[in-house]
């Protein structure tokens, strides 16, 4: 019989992470004395949450339970559709996650038990939890547009989550003919990532201008603006011959807005025809972002409001609705930060600080949260949106810290455009060994 040495018990608190059991290495803790937080959803929120609570007091037992094997980041995923980088480029594992002793649960969450604090899989499994966390993402309101569902979306695809719907657009357009017409239609507010559909734009347009000059692409916008405005008007003028004062024109890119009828009422799969109000229009390629609502598992866990997204205390991200359960990422409700993923990133941290002080009783640090947004509008030229956000403890919630952040300046600069891309790959290198490693 062998003697039960501090390096076999090691061995064996690392086994028994793995499982899933309460022998959770590091702690030392054994049989249930450890406090458990239950993450549902690896993504950026999920992720980061996860890796932080075990950097921060590596004896609280960290489960993530995660639907796929692999995570494709959304940033970055409108340069797999110009080509200008591969898919594999953005895709992630959890070995990472694995190394800071998370255990990672690769399954579907189907209920949340609020009051006996249990989640539940499809799997099958239970999960008990101390604190819970959940970062499922954004759902789409199918209802939107009729003839646009889950199920037309396989052919026609929103590639609003990145992964096999980001290669079947890509593929498409790669099959368009030269003078063939994409048509976008952008969500109402309010989305995940709102320069994400003009940054796509620009990217078919910069694949269009190398390949298939002849082609068009019509936006159907139900807004009348959009994040970075301004600078995409500009951005799409000097690269793709867009003329700002006549949007509808006649440049590789037409932007009709609600104004100008750019409400979609419906489509139809069998001709690829949007019916606008402004009338119908027959696309090659098209591409449809539905509006948006929290993940799923958020409604089937009753953390939702009468919007669709989930209310939070914005100093610790836990539910106003549920006690224990805290909700980062895209599915909360932390306005002024918009749904990004350096957002997810930045609010995760945060509820990761206070779920590691709720759990020993101790008192919850008043936080500050940071977001940029870069998008590139063709190569050597990016643009960002930067913003400083802190919480207001007399006001109860978060607002944006005054003199911070920052817009890339309206007059064309080539250098520090140049810089700008370097930037973001630099900001996309970072974020995802922040998450991932
Ligand atoms: C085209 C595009 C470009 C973008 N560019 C940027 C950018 O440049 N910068 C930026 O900051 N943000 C960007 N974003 C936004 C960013 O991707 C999201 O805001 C971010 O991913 C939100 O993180 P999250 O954790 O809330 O959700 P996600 O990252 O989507 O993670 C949710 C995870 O939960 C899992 N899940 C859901 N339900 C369940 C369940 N029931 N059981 C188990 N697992 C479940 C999902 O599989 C998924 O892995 C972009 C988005 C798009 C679409």
């Amino acid at each position: 019989m062998s003697k039960f040495t501090r390096r076999n018990f090691l061995k064996a608190g690392v086994a028994a992470a793995a499982a899933g059991t309460s022998l959770s290495y590091g702690s030392f803790a054994i049989g249930g004395s450890s406090k458990k937080v239950v993450i549902v959803g690896g993504g950026i929120g999920g992720a980061t949450a996860a890796k932080y609570i075990r950097m921060m007091d590596s004896s609280v037992d960290v489960t993530v339970i995660e639907a796929n094997k692999n995570y494709y980041t959304c940033f970055m995923s409108n340069e797999v559709l110009s080509g200008e980088r591969t898919l594999d480029s953005i895709k992630f594992g959890y070995s990472g996650l694995s190394k800071h002793g998370v255990n990672v649960v690769n399954d579907v969450v189907t209920g949340i038990d609020a009051d006996k604090r249990v989640v539940k899989t499809a799997g099958g499994d239970s999960f008990s939890y101390d604190r819970c966390i959940v970062a499922p993402g954004v759902d789409f309101k199918w209802d939107a547009i009729e003839g646009y569902d889950a199920k037309i979306a396989e052919n026609t695809p929103h590639a609003w989550k990145a992964g096999p719907q980001t290669a079947t657009l890509r593929s498409q357009l790669e099959a368009m003919k030269d003078g063939g017409s994409f048509i976008v239609v952008p969500p109402t507010n309010p989305f995940r990532c709102p320069p994400g559909p003009y940054e796509r734009v620009a990217q078919v347009a910069h694949y269009f201008t190398k390949h298939k000059p002849k082609s068009s692409i019509i936006i159907l916008d139900p807004k009348k603006k959009f994040s970075k405005f301004g600078l995409f008007n500009a951005g799409w003028a000097k690269h793709y011959g867009y003329d700002p004062k006549n949007p509808t024109g006649d440049g590789m890119i037409k932007w009709i807005n609600n104004e100008a009828g750019g409400i979609v009422e419906s489509y139809d799969a069998a001709t690829k025809t949007v019916s606008a109000d402004a009338g119908n229009f027959k696309g090659d390629v098209v591409n449809i972002i539905p509006p948006q609502k929290a993940g799923k598992i958020a409604f089937a866990a009753g953390l939702t409001n009468d919007k669709g997204w989930c209310p939070v205390n914005g100093k610790t991200f836990e539910s106003t609705i549920h006690k224990n359960i805290h909700v980062v990422g895209d599915s909360s409700v932390a306005a002024p930060m918009p749904k990004s993923g350096y957002a997810a990133n930045s609010e995760a941290k945060v509820c990761a600080a206070a779920v590691v002080a709720l759990l020993k009783g101790g008192s919850v640090p008043t936080p500050a949260y940071v977001n940029t947004c870069y998008s590139i509008i063709a190569p050597g030229d990016g643009i960002s949106v930067a913003m400083v956000y802190k919480y207001d403890e007399a006001a109860g919630k978060i607002i944006k810290v005054k003199g911070s952040g920052g817009l890339t300046p309206g007059k064309f600069d080539p250098v520090l455009r140049e810089r700008e891309v370097e930037y973001a790959y630099s900001w996309f290198n970072n974020i995802t060994s922040d998450v991932f490693n």
